[in-house]
């Protein structure tokens, strides 16, 4: 079939508009919008009624394009104006209303790129389909295709924000059946690394034991198992920052409540939900952050990153350098101690998952190597060791064995039973 036959069937499937008539033909010619396209097929399509008109007499052809097409009316001197489009029932005549609604609805929202989506109503979607089964249409886009890109395009010369397809700000979504519009925008991601200066304070928010959140007697009602965790106190200034709704916390791993992080700190990015505020000067940030945090816990190093970077962080295999005291059940030479030490250097351990964490993780073993091992003080209560081991290596089974679940142990090396009295991180290597 050529163009102008396929469009003849259209015009007899009703009345039309520019942007549905050339939106069928889409994919050929580029460089044209489909308003272009579809002026020039109804003039080419008025031209062919107006010969056969005069040729033959007949006008069915102009008949049919007189409601979509002036120079249709003009051939058959008849005055009036386009019927409404049966395809897109006159949506295209409203993309300045969709463009307002869109800009409405993001608001105060600070943005430098965004994207459109629509939701297409039923019966839009049904017509489309029909026209491309009864006229055998192959080269046309879709309604939302050209709906996204010609209210993009007014939002984008009002607001001289720009149209990005892989990490908008903020995506618009038109419904077209409801007549609203509504936003998602994209979290802000600042990436950082924490100290930990004070036991007791969990990674992230934990919910109460005894209501899972809801609020008892066991937590004061706070829903909250620990009054502060690293996360809220992060959050709070992150926050007033971005004027997000909330935040999400994600680290390099996580060191136990009762142990601290020291050295340059761990690894993390916070994530504020559903940012008002995007352009966040870190520096100020990173100052009331530490401010509010009290000395419990130092931030530095805040920049803004990509969500990419969180799946790093996850996926990292970190190196992790362990400050430990130890104290043993029997006195123990510090020779003795030495020679234990040193036997596990460069060792790789066995290690079943942990009695004390049973119930968190699957009951397998694991194999992490002890890259080097240090005493660095020894009196008679304890001993100061300093391991530097691959992540995820539990360094204090690693020291007490874990009643043989972990093998090599320093208590098996030793033949003493040897426990961590405190622990401290120093260094989280990414
Ligand atoms: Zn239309
Ligand atoms: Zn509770």
């Amino acid at each position: 079939m050529t163009i102008l036959e396929t469009a003849t069937k259209i015009i007899n499937e009703g009345p039309i508009c520019d942007h549905c008539m050339g939106r069928q033909f889409a994919k050929l010619s580029t460089g044209l919008t489909n308003v272009e396209r579809g002026q020039a097929i109804k003039l080419s399509l008025a031209m062919e009624g107006d010969a056969s008109f005069k040729d033959t007499g007949d006008d069915s052809l102009l008949e049919e394009l007189s409601k979509s097409s002036v120079y249709a009316r003009k051939s058959l001197k008849i005055e009036g104006e386009d019927d409404k489009c049966w395809v897109c029932m006159g949506i295209f005549d409203k993309l300045d209303l969709w463009a307002d609604r869109a800009i409405e609805s993001i608001g105060d929202i600070e943005y430098s790129t965004f994207l459109m989506g629509t939701k297409v109503s039923g019966l839009v979607g049904e017509n489309e389909e029909i026209l491309w089964s009864e006229c055998g249409i192959t080269q046309a886009e879709q309604f939302k295709t050209e709906m996204n890109r010609e209210v993009g395009k007014l939002i984008a010369a009002r607001t001289e924000k720009e149209v990005e397809f892989e990490r908008p700000d903020v995506v618009v979504t038109m419904d077209i059946a409801e007549e609203s519009t509504s936003i998602r925008v994209k979290s802000v991601y600042i990436q950082g690394r924490y100290r930990k200066l004070l036991r007791g304070i969990p990674q992230t928010r934990w919910p109460c034991r005894g209501c899972g959140g809801r609020g008892c007697e066991q937590c004061n009602n706070t829903g909250k198992q620990y009054p502060e965790s690293v996360d809220e106190l992060i959050a709070e200034e992150v926050i007033k920052a971005t004027e997000g709704t909330d935040t999400k916390f994600h680290g390099a791993g996580r060191e136990d409540i009762d142990a601290l992080m020291l050295g340059t700190g761990r690894p993390f990015v916070v994530e504020a939900l559903n940012p008002v505020i995007r352009s966040i000067d870190v520096w100020e940030l990173e100052k009331k952050i530490n401010e509010f945090a009290n000395g419990k816990v130092e931030v530095e190093g805040l920049n803004i990153v990509e969500k990419g970077v969180i799946e790093n962080l996850k996926s990292a295999k970190a190196d992790k350098v362990y400050n430990l005291k130890v104290t043993f059940k029997e006195p123990v030479s510090t020779d003795k101690l030495a020679d234990a030490i040193n036997s596990l250097i460069g060792v790789q351990i066995h290690q079943r998952t942990p009695q004390r964490v049973s119930h968190r993780r699957a009951d397998l073993i694991r194999k992490r190597y002890v890259h080097n091992m240090q005493l660095i003080e020894k009196t008679d209560e304890y001993a100061i060791i300093e391991v530097y081991c691959d992540g995820g290596l539990y360094v204090k089974e690693l020291t007490s064995g874990d009643e043989g679940r972990t093998v090599p142990s320093l208590t098996e090396k030793l033949g003493i039973q040897a426990t961590v009295a405190e622990l401290n991180v120093v260094k989280v290597d990414i």
